[in-house]
């Protein structure tokens, strides 16, 4: 006889998604569902003295049921940990986000056994503990976690517990990414919550548009970019060739773009293969260097119906839309190192996005003192991040304890933004009479897109519109 939602992450900030939804019925009967389950990436924006990443905020046990809105690591990359704490419910997805969790979670486990290592040695070596106590998982923990796994196709509304109702519909922001729709019946009456999960864009790329869904009561809507517009997208392809342009061509230099693996890679190469078709793109070597950008390519690859029409008809002339001449995916390591020495320009794209991670850093720690290469950012840097240090024009950059110069050229195109901007967020939700909306969380964002989103549905007559902080109980 109780409905409440409580944000464990996501909540003030961009990273760590987590919201309980807790409903008591008529009979007192206790359900408590989590809705993702994200990892905090960058520096730590909570004043609390235990990591959040090691302190959900709640006991993994009492969860019953885990539904994920789509496969990003700030929604999905604490879910073995979580199963690792004592979660034994079912994890639902769609059948394209259980898929790239498989490959990512598996590759952030990696990451977390290797950092862990890393400082470990370090630590040692100056004759001090280290700080951690262990990586957050390892890659034994993945295995047990996918076993729990659970697909749900779009539009197929699945009874997940006594009384509710899972409808996921595409959020078109990466493959397999969904908005999550939950009709919960506690014995007096029928809430309808939406959680937009992270809402894409409404411009001709690789995949289709967000689909419009059912009149919510309540809706926890993200707010990355509630406070900007994104550059009109008609010369995307155009000011992706001026810079390759300017820094390959031009400055016969190196042009490094940090991408996530999943989604904006895919995105990248989409662009420069439709380039390189129209006989546009200079013949320079193309690496796209990471494991799991290549992984994550073959698995896009095999969900072509969920890909837009016109691209769908583009495949009837070009059935790889991921490659093209010059080219190359390199898996290994030591391929990876041998590109610090390839001579003259070259484009390398690899992982990951924020900069925090992976083998982009091994590039930016060689490439940024020299002024003849550029470094394109194409997503959204989370504040504390090194991405987010180098963007906001840092002279010097600490990478791997060592002192970086910037002089590379800094640029950024928000073309590749997997996010609707702020025009696009009010246009996904003008599907929902605002009247019948009784409240609107905003989550996933910063305070100043926070603050823009909420004064912008407000002025389309959204009401009790509240910005949850970290832990806070909300009764719906
Ligand atoms: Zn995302």
């Amino acid at each position: 006889m109780a409905i409440t939602l409580t944000s464990h992450g996501a909540a003030e900030t961009v990273t760590g998604s987590k919201h309980l939804i807790e409903v008591t019925d008529r009979n007192g009967e206790k359900y408590r569902v989590l809705l993702d389950c994200g990892m905090f990436q960058g520096e730590a924006v909570y004043d609390v003295k235990k990591d959040p990443n090691r302190d959900f905020g709640f006991e993994p046990s009492s969860i019953d049921v885990l539904v994920l809105s789509h496969a990003h690591i700030d929604h999905s990359g604490l879910v073995p940990r979580l199963v690792a704490e004592g979660y034994e419910g079912p994890i639902f997805s769609t059948p394209a986000t259980r898929d790239l969790c498989e490959i990512m979670l598996m590759d952030s486990a990696h990451i977390q056994e290797y950092d862990y290592a890393y400082d470990a040695k370090r630590a040692r070596k100056k004759g001090r503990e280290p700080e951690e106590d262990g990586p957050l998982y390892t890659k034994d923990d993945v295995p047990p976690a996918m076993a729990l796994f659970q697909v749900v196709d779009y539009a197929r509304p699945t009874e997940i517990l006594p009384g509710i109702t899972l409808t996921y519909t595409d959020a078109g922001h990466i493959l397999g990414s969904a908005a999550v729709h939950l009709s919960i019946d506690d014995g007096d009456r029928v809430l309808q919550l939406s959680f937009t999960g992270d809402v894409g864009r409404y411009v001709d790329r690789l995949l289709p548009e967000p689909v419009t869904f059912r009149q919510a009561d309540v809706v926890i809507c993200e707010s990355t970019y509630g406070d900007r517009d994104h550059s009109p997208i008609k010369e995307a392809e155009e000011e992706l060739l001026k810079h390759v342009t300017e820094i390959c061509v031009k400055n016969r230099g190196k042009l490094l773009i940090p991408a996530f693996s999943i989604g904006k890679t895919q995105e990248l190469l989409y662009t420069l293969n439709s380039l390189s078709n129209d006989g546009l793109l200079p013949r320079i070597p193309v690496f796209v260097d990471s494991p799991l950008a290549i992984s994550a390519t073959e698995v896009v690859r095999g969900y072509t119906e969920l890909f837009r029409e016109a691209v769908r008809e583009e495949l009837r002339k070009d059935p790889d839309l991921f490659s093209f001449p010059g080219v190359e995916f390199t898996r290994s390591a030591d391929r990876s190192k041998q590109l610090n020495s390839v001579e003259g320009p070259c484009i390398i794209i690899a992982a990951s996005g924020m900069m925090e991670a992976g083998r982009i850093k091994h590039h930016l720690r060689n490439e940024l003192g020299d002024e003849k290469n550029g470094l394109l950012a194409v997503g959204f840097c989370a504040p504390g991040t090194l991405g987010a240090r180098i963007l906001d024009g840092a002279e010097e950059v600490n990478i791997f304890g060592e002192a970086v110069a910037v002089r590379a050229k800094i640029m950024r195109m928000e073309f590749y933004s997997a996010h609707a901007d702020r025009n696009e967020l009010v246009r996904y939700l003008s599907c929902q009479d605002p009247k019948k909306v009784k409240k609107v969380f905003l989550v996933h964002g910063v305070d100043h897109s926070l603050n823009g989103l909420r004064d912008l549905l407000g002025a389309k007559g959204f009401k009790n519109i509240e910005i949850p902080k970290r832990g806070q109980h909300f009764v719906l």
